[in-house]
């Protein structure tokens, strides 16, 4: 059958959007490639993330390009406007939001999967079956059954939605997705605690039960969902003729880390009958640390998972992933006959089940692969240690927080997410957080914590160090000085002087 593959030089097909000059071209690349790997290699040169001046933001705004463009040009344009203002979250200094730094061998499969342009909706092809090993990982890391599905995604926003329509379709059965939730959809009840992510209240808007079909459960003074009252609100809505259906534990809240008492949610689950779902959007790959894997007990009961392997798991975004613990629920919920979608017994048409059986998306990117060459490069204990060494280095920041008779410590510690504040008011914090960001020096992010506003630092990224830590700290500590004049808002000891 080969002799039949012909046997052509590199060619140019006219008309084609191939490179007329294949050399030319990959001289180029190779120029793209080598300065790729030195921002990365050289990255504390730079500061974290800069303002982005307004002529900047001016140039990229042109009429659709409908001509051609150098594409050495285009690469000057990008090098000049886009690269130096992105996020940062690839430098060790960026400690905002839950961001993952990414990797250059994570950087580079990115790349080998942008090559195969592969679509991974369905068909019979390697990169599924590279997609199906990743699954079978999680399945025996999170101690999940034969006959467990998964799938990557965008994000965990998008896998709790996902486990949402699960979770609808097992409660109401597959006809609901003929006839919409109707009445008996009206009034399933689902929960999760305050400290919750807002996808989760988002996704039950979007799945059509409306944000308030979602209880709010309090927390107890370590944010994790208080038991007793999740119970007794199940009681109260079953009293009153709801029916709950889903509960959504939090491994790894996103305000400080908290995780919930996954066994006591799933002992309740499965007494009430209820789906249990966890969103591990960046705690659940702590399963990789045994130090921290104890924390997560419970997890393995959970009927379906969510977590993202561009948080903690250092993978460049996207790669977000949904496991179910029963994947014929989870197909029922998603699979649709088509006849352009038949599946056959041989040919590039077979291989079903097809990921777009397991969700929204049709076309779907190779994020598998980044994935993959991730965990196989680093080895899953590997990666088990750079996670719980930011946890380590949370807890450094907390020493020194706690050291420092200006700073304040507003969360307890649980993984790697410090709460603290400058001892001022609120409008002062706030700015010092903008000052330390358009320093250049570190990224801090923000939130509330009991109504106060609170600098918070996540540590995600495997490059942040000791030394990352103390240049946060001693700019929050300088601009706190300088928007107060020294003036510290309760009593503390005297100061040393800087
Ligand atoms: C980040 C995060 C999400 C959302 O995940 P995306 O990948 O950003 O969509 C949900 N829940 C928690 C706890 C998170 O940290």
């Amino acid at each position: 059958m080969n002799e039949m593959i012909r046997n052509t030089q590199t060619s140019v097909t006219k008309g084609s959007l191939d490179p007329q000059d294949w050399s030319e071209f990959r001289t180029l690349a190779h120029r793209m490639l080598d300065e790729a790997i030195d921002g990365i290699a050289n990255v504390r040169a730079r500061p974290v993330w800069q303002p982005i001046p307004n002529e900047v933001r001016a140039a990229v705004r042109t009429g659709l390009p409908r001509a051609a463009t150098d594409l050495a040009e285009v690469y000057r344009e990008f090098s000049e406007h886009v690269a130096p203002y992105a996020t940062g979250n690839v430098h060790p200094g960026f400690m905002g939001w839950v961001h993952g730094g990414g990797t250059a061998v994570g950087m580079v499969a990115e790349m080998l999967a942008a090559g195969l342009n592969a679509n991974l909706g369905g068909r019979d092809h390697m990169p599924i079956e590279v997609e199906r090993q990743i699954v079978e990982w999680m399945r025996g890391l999170f101690g999940f059954p034969q006959g467990a599905s998964g799938i990557f995604v965008t994000g965990t926003s998008m896998a709790n939605l996902m486990a949402v329509l699960v979770a609808r379709t097992s409660a109401l059965g597959a006809l609901a997705r003929q006839h919409g939730i109707g009445n008996d959809g009206a009034l399933l009840t689902a929960y999760a605690s305050k400290a919750a992510h807002g996808c989760i209240s988002r996704a039950m808007d979007i799945a059509g039960f409306g944000t308030d079909a979602l209880r709010r459960i309090n927390v107890d003074c370590d944010h994790r969902i208080d038991v007793s009252a999740l119970r007794a609100q199940i009681a109260a809505d079953r009293e009153v003729g709801f029916k709950p259906f889903l509960v959504t534990a939090s491994a790894g809240t996103v305000d400080i880390g908290a995780i919930d008492d996954l066994k006591a949610v799933a002992d309740l689950c499965r007494e009430e009958g209820i789906w249990f779902h966890v969103d591990g959007a960046f705690g659940a790959l702590a399963i990789l640390s045994p130090e921290l894997a104890p924390l997560l007990e419970g997890i393995e009961r959970a009927d379906s998972i969510a977590l993202d392997f561009h948080k903690w798991g250092q993978v460049p975004y996207d790669a977000g992933f949904l496991l179910v613990r029963d994947g014929e629920r989870h197909r029922q919920a998603f699979a649709q006959p088509a006849a352009y979608l038949s599946r056959e017994a041989r040919g590039l048409a077979a291989g079903a089940v097809w990921p777009c059986d397991l969700g929204p998306d049709l076309s779907r990117g190779f994020r598998a692969l980044k994935t993959w060459f991730t965990l196989k490069t680093f080895g899953a204990d590997r990666l088990g240690e750079v996670i719980a060494r930011s946890c380590a280095l949370a807890r450094y920041l907390e020493t020194r927080v706690l050291a420092e008779p200006r700073l304040e410590l507003l969360a307890p510690v649980n993984l790697n997410i410090v709460c603290f504040r400058y001892r001022a008011d609120d409008a002062i914090n706030r700015e010092i957080v903008a000052d330390v960001q358009e320093s250049g020096i570190a990224a801090p992010s923000s939130t509330t914590l009991d109504g106060r506003f609170a600098i918070r630092a996540a540590i995600v990224n495997h490059r942040t160090a000791e030394t990352d830590i103390e240049a946060l700290l001693a700019a929050v500590t300088r601009f706190g000085m300088q928007r107060t004049g020294g003036v510290i808002e309760v009593e503390a000891p005297p100061l040393a002087t800087q």
